[in-house]
């Protein structure tokens, strides 16, 4: 294989390591590729720059030819992040299929990099070739051994070749082609699951059987590239890892076409908690940049992770019930087998122990030492009682309610604003109107009303324009209690917005919505944030209550500092 560039701070040690397994992330290019995963320009750079912390190999930045948006997004990351002259520096790759123009399309993108790869990839399976591409097995071989030694001589530091569809070629025929590609200078070859119709057992066996029927395989890196189709995307890949690959195609979240890809946060968790079973072998990736990689992801794609997804759902170190809470606190290792620090979490953060129905009196003393109530048996029994009540309505229990819990009578009996009177009028016609009556702790009385786009927008209008303090909503929640006799629990959580610059105008424009509106612009910075919950058998009434209570709860804070 071509060698690498002596300087190189990292990488080069997956040539010359067997035990060094190489990350691949494919996010910008496979990624996005699922159905409404589309992310803009400057997303994918901010990705890519997070691919960087968390110190992958190699990153498949897109495919140039297939359109200028494409080959724009796939110039810039090389430009970005892989032109760096120091730190770590992955490989930029793009894809091209075998023809010239793609590879010139590809060189032209990344090309300029320190460290430039061009994965081609042609079909190799009897159903493609036949169907689809519409050549012999011959020229199959023929076309990928000619279009990598074009790229080889173009200049690309890395080429690789994918088989396309390798798990429905014939074994032979692929070690054929694969031993073609090798000989005209393929430094990596690429398996590719395409359809994701495989199983670990027999990605194993392909695997042992490359190794041993193609010319020159000992002079490059097996790359392995697995789809989710079956639910084994992972798993094919840990199981070509032990026969052999030494680099694996992964996402973000495991993102991808149809059911997605291999997660790299699992691949790469499964190789670090278990390298024990797979012959030591590690990767090069900072695990701890994971679960911000993941939250960044979602967030751009709108993808949005289910919440038991391993390594990074929202659950996957979340405790509830009583005996596993008591083991944790007792010590971490009782339930928590994968190190909440190593994905890059908090140790110390409240989500480790979701506080719900389920738990029990040990975990609620301990996180009230956390927020610094040292409370006596007596006074315990008494928030726990309360706590046990609060548990039935409100599923997951916040900091911010347990000190609602202890404070309850001492610091909020006194609201500096309450609700005299609300009225609000809406119906199909697209905006709504509310008037608020709120009276100060001082007796003094306020009416406000204004527009929004229903009646809790509206009436959460009217509000700050008495409050005159701008707020942001950091969460709202809605649910019925009991059923068809439905009361309507809403729990709010408010921050300053400390970007707003608070225009007054009680008075409604013309278009019937206020212009004292709540900017959603991102503060800088932590701001604190608020949270109560309200019941009325009214949906806008306990809006309302929660919004009041929530906003209370800031300004009492921001008096008494
Ligand atoms: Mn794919």
């Amino acid at each position: 294989m071509s060698s690498l560039p002596a300087n190189h701070p990292s990488t080069p040690i997956s040539i010359n390591d067997p035990s060094y397994v190489r990350v691949l992330d494919t996010t910008l290019r496979d990624g996005e590729q699922a159905p409404g995963a589309a992310m803009t320009a400057a997303q994918k750079i901010a990705v890519a720059r997070n691919l960087v912390l968390l110190g992958v190999d190699v990153i498949d930045a897109g495919f140039p030819i297939s359109s200028q948006e494409d080959f724009d997004a796939v110039k810039s990351i090389a430009e970005e992040v892989g032109s760096a002259q120091g730190g770590h520096v992955p490989i930029i790759c793009c894809v091209a299929r075998c023809s010239k123009r793609d590879i010139d399309a590809a060189w032209a993108a990344v090309g300029g990099v320190r460290r430039s790869r061009v994965s081609t990839f042609l079909a190799t399976s009897e159903i493609h070739m036949k169907h689809k591409l519409k050549k012999s097995r011959d020229e199959v071989v023929a076309i990928a051994g000619e279009m990598v030694a074009y790229a080889r001589n173009l200049g690309f530091q890395e080429v690789g070749f994918a088989a396309e569809d390798s798990l429905r070629s014939d074994k032979d025929f692929l070690c054929r082609v694969f031993g073609a590609v090798i000989k005209a200078g393929a430094s990596t070859v690429i398996i590719a699951d395409t359809v994701g119709c495989s199983i670990p057992s027999e990605i194993g066996k392909l695997i042992a059987y490359i190794k041993a029927n193609t010319p020159g395989i000992e002079n490059a890196i097996i790359s392995l590239h697995c789809h989710n189709d079956l639910g084994l995307a992972n798993a094919n890949t840990l199981a070509g890892i032990e026969a052999g690959a030494r680099e694996v195609e992964v996402t973000i979240n495991g993102i991808g076409e149809r059911a997605g890809n291999a997660a790299l946060e699992e691949v790469v968790m499964a190789i670090k908690c278990r390298k024990d079973l797979m012959g030591g072998i590690y990767t090069g990736v900072n695990t701890k940049f994971i679960s911000a990689t993941s939250k960044m992801v979602a967030e751009f794609t709108g993808f949005n992770v289910q919440p038991h997804k391993a390594i990074v759902g929202a659950n996957a170190f979340s405790h509830e019930s009583g005996i596993h809470q008591d083991g944790v606190l007792k010590f971490r290792g009782t339930y928590e087998f994968i190190s909440r620090e190593d994905v890059g979490l908090d140790p110390t953060s409240e989500s480790g122990i979701v506080l719900g129905k389920l738990s029990g009196r040990h975990a609620l003393k301990s996180r009230l030492l956390k927020l610094g109530y040292d409370l006596d048996e007596e006074k315990l029994a008494e928030v726990f009682k309360k706590f046990k009540l609060f548990t039935a309505k409100k599923k997951h229990i916040t900091d911010d309610d347990i000190e609602e819990l202890v404070c309850s009578k001492s610091v909020q009996s006194q609201p500096i604003w309450s609700l005299a009177d609300l009225q609000v009028m809406h119906g199909t016609m697209g905006f709504s109107t509310a008037a608020v009556k709120l009276i100060n702790l001082d007796g003094t009385e306020r009416i406000a009303c204004s527009g929004g786009k229903g009646p809790v927008d509206a009436a959460y209008k009217a509000i700050n324009n008495i409050m005159q303090t701008p707020i942001k909503i950091v969460e709202y929640t809605n649910s019925a209690v009991d059923g068809i006799n439905a009361a309507s629990l809403t729990h709010v959580v408010v921050s300053e917005d400390k970007d707003h610059i608070y225009t007054h105008c009680p008075s409604l424009e013309a278009n019937g919505h206020s212009n004292g509106h709540i900017s959603s612009g991102k503060p800088n910075g932590h701001s604190m944030s608020f949270s109560a919950s309200g019941e009325n058998l009214d949906v806008v009434v306990s809006s309302v209550e929660a919004y009041l209570k929530a906003v209370n709860r800031l300004l009492a804070k921001k008096q008494s500092i």
